[in-house]
């Protein structure tokens, strides 16, 4: 394709993705948005620029997802293959789920837990622009305890000079972020998802080591103990911020007053509410649906509108949201990530650009990358993701896009893959 590049569609997001821009253009050249302008005022300016007329689409920056494990299968036994398979299946599924995830529109991902040798590996190709796939931001592997959550995919470490090894070993590989498995959690029988995996000291070694490095560090947490554990440490963000009791007899935990610490240390938080929606929806259409919790936390099965309260009362309190699909766990497929933003509508009430803005701007902001992607406007890369519809009336019509361009590129076209 041409270097400079216009796209023009009936809708274009405005630049702090809360409202539309009727019958604009984006103009891209080198890869970066140029300007945004009126589509009128370009009328002339095909003879230098290649014109790509969008029409009667919703016209948004690329999506960006804050929680993706790129090998995992989006099944029941994804743990079991995970488990069984060596790396170069392992490598050659990652790699599939890569491409669906950019072909939907989520052209920045941050992975959360997949094992290096396919993390790092994967991310080299897409760079190098041999396959396609989104941005990625890295942890390679998660870190946990011996036979911890996820741990036939992660770094197993148990004390705090262990963990500080492992920290350092994932920045030498080329980690972008540190993910650490504070609690257990549902996909790891032996893991206790009610109970946290390391003590405040370890969580705060592991901080500090991070802070060392300069590299964010957020964790997967699911317990009570266990939230108040990684704010105690200040870790930079959470992962599900579950309110699980200790004992398996009671229900949930939920503590005020941490979470107004949470709020004064600006933690964010992935809810991972599209994932649950998700699995809802899988069961309500007869198909096996999210897996019963398991013997740590079955004694009382927690209804889902009781996380869903602790959750808005979290929001109400000034806690931000990313969007986070946990892509790869049974029915978080890789190019679902819109529904994390449909989540925050149907099960939060939202208003839709609220969810929108989340799903673009919002996170790109919890990435640190909020200078560069997330919003259509001067300078910034151009990732561009076109909807059939509008989502700011409808915000399911912000599933698998029907354009795509990253970085300038046009790797779907109209609905037509080009790469
Ligand atoms: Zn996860």
């Amino acid at each position: 394709m041409a270097k400079k590049s216009i796209f023009r569609a009936n809708r274009v997001a405005n630049e702090s993705v809360s409202g539309w821009l009727d019958d604009h253009a984006v103009v891209v050249e080198d890869g970066l948005i140029t300007a945004i302008e009126p589509a009128a005022k370009l009328s002339s300016a095909g003879d230098s620029y290649e014109v790509f007329d969008l029409g009667d689409v919703s016209l948004l920056p690329g999506l960006v997802d804050a929680h993706c494990h790129m090998h995992c299968s989006a099944t029941h036994d994804a743990q079991a293959l995970a488990l069984t398979e060596n790396v170069q299946q392992l490598t050659i599924r990652a790699t599939n789920n890569m491409r669906k995830a950019v072909l939907a529109g989520t052209t920045t991902i941050r992975d959360l837990g997949s094992r290096n040798e396919v993390a790092f590996a994967v991310r080299q190709m897409i760079e190098d622009g041999h396959v396609p796939g989104p941005r990625l931001l890295l942890a390679g592997t998660p870190i946990t305890i011996t036979a911890g959550h996820c741990w036939f995919f992660g770094t197993e470490a148990d004390t705090a000079d262990q963990v500080r090894t492992a920290i350092r070993t994932q920045v030498k590989l080329g980690a972008n972020v540190i993910k650490m498995m504070a609690t257990g959690g549902m996909f790891t029988p032996t893991a206790n998802p009610r109970k946290p995996q390391y003590s405040v000291e370890q969580l705060k070694a592991a901080v500090e080591e991070a802070n060392r490095m300069n590299v964010p560090i957020v964790t997967h947490t699911l317990s009570a103990q266990g939230v108040r554990n990684v704010v105690d440490a200040g870790v930079d963000q959470l992962i599900h911020s579950r309110w699980y009791h200790a004992d398996p007899n009671k229900g949930l935990d939920y503590d005020p007053d941490t979470v107004k610490k949470m709020v004064d240390q600006g933690q964010w938080v992935d809810p991972t509410l599209g994932h649950h929606l998700l699995g809802q929806e899988a069961k309500a259409k007869g198909e096996v649906g999210p897996m019963s919790p398991h013997w740590a936390v079955s004694f009382k099965v927690v209804p889902e509108a009781e996380h869903v309260e602790t959750l808005m009362n979290m929001h109400d309190a000034g806690i931000r949201f990313t969007t986070g699909l946990d892509m790869g766990m049974a029915y978080g497929t890789h190019d679902r990530s819109a529904a994390s933003a449909w989540a925050f509508v149907e099960t939060l009430g939202w208003s839709n650009w609220k969810a929108v803005h989340a799903a673009t701007a919002g996170t790109a902001e919890a990435l640190g990358l909020a200078e560069k992607v997330g919003s259509l406007r001067a300078g910034f890369v151009a990732d561009l993701a076109a909807f059939v519809g509008d989502p700011a009336t409808s915000i399911r019509d912000m599933d698998r896009a029907e354009t795509v361009v990253q970085s300038g590129r046009v790797l779907k076209l109209g609905g037509t893959v080009l790469v």
